[in-house]
């Protein structure tokens, strides 16, 4: 590792990693669900308050904001914001660790504990740092990340406002302990949930021509909806049509009236996003309308693409190389991930940049995907996290 920067970051950061490294297990035995992180904001909300910053609570519910004045800054200073997430995903934990979940069904099994308490170490940084900060420091810690629904109410309730920049990070359990990812453009896909309404004519199943089959249809339509991707997409954009789920039928002797089909759609542009959707719209009804049914589309609350902006993204990678070394800074297709996060409504309000820091080992059992009942992540990632934050908010505000 190369240390460019003989700015005593690393020892000061070093000093902290027990208090970070508890506060995380904290946070691990305690879970909270969307919406629901009432303890896990108010913990937030006293360290804020303890380090001396103006702190709003109940953004979007459960959200809470620190804004950190740097002493140095003249007029025109500008203002860089943090995001973290902190809500936990309904799953019941199988790790047989001393710090395992204390709720039943409840799990951080996403490693936003991990974000929370290490956004908390950037703030313990920063505030100490007040007197030679020239700008402001925003620390957004956001609910209800794992149902897409955190972040588009805080910037609505003007958590960006007098923000000029954005960073914040997600821990990767299946990307090697010691790399950070950083790249330009969508890293991120969107994603979209839709429900295909498919009306037919019920009748026995033994007349079908006296009824209009919704099961077929549906089947027709599964089909046709991958030619949007083989056909109508180009080979160089990424994008997943999946139906998920299809319910329909009561006996295996009857026809039946309707058919239910779920699915969700992921890109990596708008444009894209906006056309797959429409011709996922036009394509199901088409394909009814053909065989004699109907189709209506429903849609529902959806997450943008993720999108870094360059001169953001060359700042980050900056402060990565001084805390990995370049050569342990990626910025390939392993930064891209055909998942989402709502990170991207604070990327559509300012340039921005969101970034991976490896968090595998599999000698602590860190080895097991996201959203896995066994998932953990290696804890040595933590401090990595808060050195390329810190590093990237000092080098954004003194520019
Ligand atoms: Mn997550």
């Amino acid at each position: 590792m190369s240390i460019s920067n003989p700015d005593h970051l690393k020892s000061e950061i070093d000093e902290l990693v027990p208090g970070l490294i508890a506060m995380r297990r904290d946070l691990h035995e305690h879970p909270e669900l969307a919406f629901e992180e009432y303890r896990t904001a108010g913990i937030v909300a006293d360290r804020l308050r303890a380090l001396g910053m103006e702190v709003q609570t109940g953004v979007a519910k459960t959200g809470v904001i620190g804004l950190l004045h740097g002493d140095a800054g003249k007029e025109g200073a500008k203002t860089i914001a943090i995001r973290a997430d902190m809500d936990a995903l309904p799953i019941h934990e199988l790790n047989m660790l001393d710090y395992r979940s204390q709720e039943d069904g409840k799990m951080h099994a996403c490693g936003h504990d991990g974000h929370t308490s290490i956004l908390l170490t950037v703030a313990d940084i920063l505030s100490k740092r007040r007197a030679e900060l020239p700008g402001n420091v925003k620390f957004i810690f956001q609910p209800a990340e794992e149902k897409i629904g955190g972040a588009e109410p805080m910037v609505k309730e003007g958590a960006m406002q007098g923000v000029d920049g954005v960073i914040g990070l997600h821990l990767i359990s299946n990307y090697q302990l010691g790399r950070v990812g950083v790249r330009a453009g969508t890293v991120f896909a969107s994603a979209d949930r839709f429900i295909l309404h498919v009306h037919g004519k019920g009748g026995h199943a033994a007349s079908p021509h006296e009824a209009v089959d919704p099961i077929v249809i549906a089947a027709y339509i599964t089909t046709a909806l991958q030619t949007l991707i083989t056909r109508e997409t180009s080979p160089f954009a990424p994008a997943i049509i999946t139906i998920g789920r299809i319910v329909a039928g009561t006996a295996f002797n009857i026809i039946p009236e309707k058919a239910e089909m779920q699915g969700t759609m992921r890109a990596f542009t708008s444009e894209h996003r906006d056309k797959l959707m429409r011709r996922i719209r036009e394509l199901a009804m088409g394909v009814a309308t053909a065989m004699g049914g109907s189709c209506e589309m429903e849609t529902f609350d959806s997450c943008p693409p993720c999108t870094n902006d360059a001169t953001m993204t060359s700042l980050v990678h900056k402060a990565a190389a001084a805390t990995v070394g370049e050569d342990h800074v990626d910025n390939g297709e392993e930064v891209m991930t055909t998942g989402s996060d709502d990170m991207a409504f604070f990327l559509n309000s300012v340039p921005g940049c969101y970034f991976i820091v490896g968090a595998h080992n599999e000698q602590n059992g860190a080895a097991f995907p996201h959203h896995h009942p066994r998932f953990n992540i290696g804890e040595e990632a933590l401090p990595i996290a808060v050195e390329v934050l810190t590093r990237a908010a000092q080098d954004f505000l003194a520019q």
